[in-house]
């Protein structure tokens, strides 16, 4: 391999959007079969929106975004953003104190009078709170229209569920077609439901979910498959997922992510877009290909 033939390669990733660590990167990409790709930021645009509230038991909907919308509002996760918006059309929020952040199950807080409030994963607070099986119903109900789905405790019950709403990026099904041509298969890898997940990946024309996951779960899911033989390429732009893009034989990270996960990666795709994925990697095995 000369390095100038493999830097040209590099130069016209940059013409391209793609931003690549060193040329050594390229070499990783010969044998990938598999591209685990993260669902929320990664797939989908990761600007949710609330779809809908459901209050439980004798709760009503005010009640609900007001107590949600105080204890997201210490948050940057996508759902919070969304859930602080809504709750500020609504009305007032209630006041809280001792924010706490679970990474990829929830936040908690304590509402003035003591109360202690936990918000996010169905079962991360059905664990914490009794009035699973109700809530149960309610939760099934609103994931299966494929929407990500996170319910509210206070005072040890379950409170009421938000259902939040996030769009496919416009180019995530082409580029998805185009690298199965390129003879590598996509999976769907979430810390969300598996219904919802089911549903963005039906969408984009993936048959291959891992749902359900937490995030230092994501970097035992690329072992996994690459103990089972796969070369992985992942992508990824939070960062709970950059101990995967740092495990995988590639990393991608969205431009648009977070400093982290683009740190961890070999490639920076600059516009965030999916679609660079397949170019990315048909760019340096042409590249190899001219050098061999
Ligand atoms: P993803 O893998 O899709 O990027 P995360 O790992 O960030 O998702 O979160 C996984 C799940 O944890 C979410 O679907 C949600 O149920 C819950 N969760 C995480 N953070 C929050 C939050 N700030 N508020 C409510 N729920 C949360
Ligand atoms: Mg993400």
């Amino acid at each position: 391999a000369t390095p100038t033939a493999l830097l040209v390669g590099t130069g016209r990733g940059a013409q391209l959007g793609i931003l690549i660590k060193g040329p050594q990167v390229l070499e990783a990409t010969r044998r990938i079969d598999v591209a685990v790709l993260d669902k929320t930021g990664t797939v989908t645009v990761g600007a949710m929106s609330v779809a809908a509230v459901a209050p439980i038991g004798n709760s009503t909907r005010a009640e609900v975004l007001a107590v949600a919308g105080a204890v997201e509002s210490s948050s940057e996760h996508p759902i919070a953003r969304a859930i602080t918006t809504s709750a500020r059309e609504a009305g007032p929020l209630r006041e809280v104190r001792d924010f706490g952040n679970q990474a990829g199950s929830g936040v908690t807080a304590t509402l003035t009078d003591g109360t202690e409030v936990a918000l996010g994963r169905p079962g991360w607070v059905a664990d914490r709170a009794g009035g699973a099986s109700e809530v149960g119903d309610v939760v099934a109900r609103l994931e299966a229209t494929g929407a990500t789905t996170v319910v509210l405790a206070w005072g040890g019950q379950v409170r009421g569920a938000i259902a939040l709403r996030d769009e496919v990026k416009t180019s995530s099904a082409s580029a998805i077609a185009r690298i199965k041509d390129l003879g590598i298969t996509p999976v769907l890898l979430t810390g969300d439901q598996e219904a919802a997940a089911r549903a963005v990946a039906t969408e984009v024309g993936i048959t291959e979910v891992i749902a359900g996951v937490l995030p230092e779960g994501k970097v035992d899911q690329v072992e996994r498959l690459q103990r089972a033989g796969h070369v992985v390429a992942m992508v990824g732009d939070g960062v709970n997922d950059a101990a995967a893009l740092a495990q995988a034989d590639l990393g991608l990270a969205m431009g648009t992510g977070t400093d982290v996960a683009i740190e961890a990666s070999d490639l920076t795709l600059v516009r965030g877009d999916l679609d660079a994925v397949p170019t990315a990697i048909a760019l340096s095995r042409r590249t190899l290909r001219v050098i061999k």
